[in-house]
């Protein structure tokens, strides 16, 4: 058996053990280069999968190239640059997923679960940013309401909640052939149960419906943060169906402590289970990302382009996956090869369209309503910590958002213009290095856009 059959074995071994997009994000560029006394060479195409392949299946793909070759005794991880480009040459077939946006009328969200079943666990790709949520999900599957009861996720905007949260009732609705009843809800369609029994006065049926189901999944709740009804019915359903051992599944753009208008008993509620948070993911991660979704939709894109979204777009993963439908919307459209001058400047012009006009108002408004203080405290002369955070945040919005100019920010915020230069540039950079920041300002710019 030569090199490359040994490792097209070896692979395929590996992608019998991992779902289909971790297998295509980790492992589908990878090449056995070499073997020598014993120790096994395998490259992979950047040092972040290097480094994942590395601690994660390491000893699996040993162990599968032993019973190959026994004169396998250790392997050695490197990171080889484009050259051994081996992008799989003949596109698969099953595109469950394509990126077409009409083609998203083919998932039909089952009326009985809520769910949509685009949202698998098979096509959630798994990285640092997103680890350990991923394999609480996964373990639940196994033993659901047993561990991580309540499990509660939480991240910013677009990063994937939504998804994973679906994935976890769809997975169960397939592997238990439906004797499991999973049911998805937003918190809106949960509020708005709420308000129709109370209309109504049928809130016993609203509550046999909810109480009736084994996995109770329940996205965003940061919604029902102050609304006194519903968090009443939440609490008691909660309660139910954590006492007859069912799983209840949470999602939040915040952890629980950050809800300001929680009640306590929720809170310690979700405190008592498991809490995991996704954050934005890395470069790296994006380009995965962007390569298994291009897989899924069987569609190609340059290198160089992918590495331009990857670099560019840095907001969530929806807005990734939105430029890239339009990427390959343009692509198709006009039968050309998408260069990175071409792609660059969708980027561009999306983001203009993104940055439709807020007033100064909408935004001071915004950060005050997320922080749960006044706007007047905003500009006043207070320095506490708890002030001047949400002031920062509010210059650094101000600047990024409408692009005004730092003595008009300085102004409006009664400092100047130094102090917003500062602000800015201490939100810009710590930005990047601080996900929970990152997180609050998606959260704060969802309100603006929603206001
Ligand atoms: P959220 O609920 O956190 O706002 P979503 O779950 O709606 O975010 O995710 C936004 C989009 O990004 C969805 O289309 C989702 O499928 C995709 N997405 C998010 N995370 C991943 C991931 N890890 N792998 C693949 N796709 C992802
Ligand atoms: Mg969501």
């Amino acid at each position: 058996m030569d090199l490359e059959q040994l490792w097209q074995s070896t692979l395929g071994e590996m992608e019998v053990q991992l779902s289909r997009a971790n297998f295509a994000t980790w492992l589908k560029n990878s090449r056995l280069v070499d073997k020598k006394d014993g120790t096994f060479y395998v490259a992979l195409p950047n040092n972040f999968a290097k480094e994942w392949v590395e601690n994660k299946y390491q000893k699996n793909i040993l162990g599968i190239i032993r019973n190959f070759d026994d004169s396998a005794k250790k392997l050695e991880f490197m990171v080889a640059g484009r050259g051994i480009d081996t992008e799989a040459k003949k596109p698969t077939k099953s595109s469950l997923n394509k990126l077409d946006g009409e083609i998203d009328l083919e998932f039909k969200i089952d009326p009985e679960t809520n769910l949509n079943p685009k949202y698998t666990l098979q096509s959630f790709v798994v990285g640092p940013s997103n680890e350990l949520a991923f394999a609480a999900a996964s373990s639940i599957v196994g033993e659901i309401g047993v561990k991580y009861n309540p499990f509660f996720v939480y991240g910013g905007v677009g990063l994937g909640k939504t998804h994973l949260i679906q994935a976890i009732g769809n997975e169960i609705k397939l592997r238990y052939h439906n004797k499991i009843k999973p049911r998805y809800v937003s918190s809106e369609k949960f509020t708005s149960d709420v308000v129709w029994g109370i209309r109504n006065k049928r809130m016993e049926d609203m509550k046999k419906r909810y109480r009736d189901v084994d996995v109770l999944i329940i996205d965003d709740i940061q919604f029902i943060g102050g609304k006194e009804k519903t968090e009443e019915e939440f609490f008691h359903t909660f309660n139910a169906l954590y006492e007859s051992n069912k799983q209840i599944i949470i999602s939040s753009d915040r952890p629980p402590q950050s809800i300001p208008t929680l009640e306590e008993r929720l809170r310690s509620r979700f405190e008592g289970g498991l809490i995991a948070d996704i954050v934005y993911p890395e470069y790296e991660m994006r380009v995965a990302i962007l390569k298994s979704k291009l897989q899924e939709a069987n569609k190609k894109l340059n290198d160089a382009v992918i590495d331009m979204i990857a670099k560019k777009v840095k907001k969530n993963i929806r807005e990734l996956e939105g430029i890239l439908k339009k990427i390959l919307f343009y692509q198709e459209k006009k039968q050309i090869e998408v260069t990175e001058k071409i792609a660059e400047e969708i980027i561009e012009k999306s983001a203009q369209l993104l940055q439709k006009r807020v007033s100064d108002n909408q935004i001071l408004k915004a950060v005050a309503e997320f922080f749960n203080i006044s706007t007047e405290v905003l500009s006043s002369h207070n320095r506490r910590k708890e002030v001047v955070e949400p002031r920062q945040i509010a210059m650094y919005l101000l600047r990024d958002i409408s692009e005004l100019s730092y003595p008009y920010i300085g102004e409006k915020l009664g400092k100047d213009h130094t102090t917003a230069i500062h602000s800015y540039e201490k939100i810009n950079q710590e930005i990047n290095r601080n996900p929970s920041l990152n997180q609050k300002i998606l959260s704060i710019k969802e309100l603006i856009y929603k206001s």
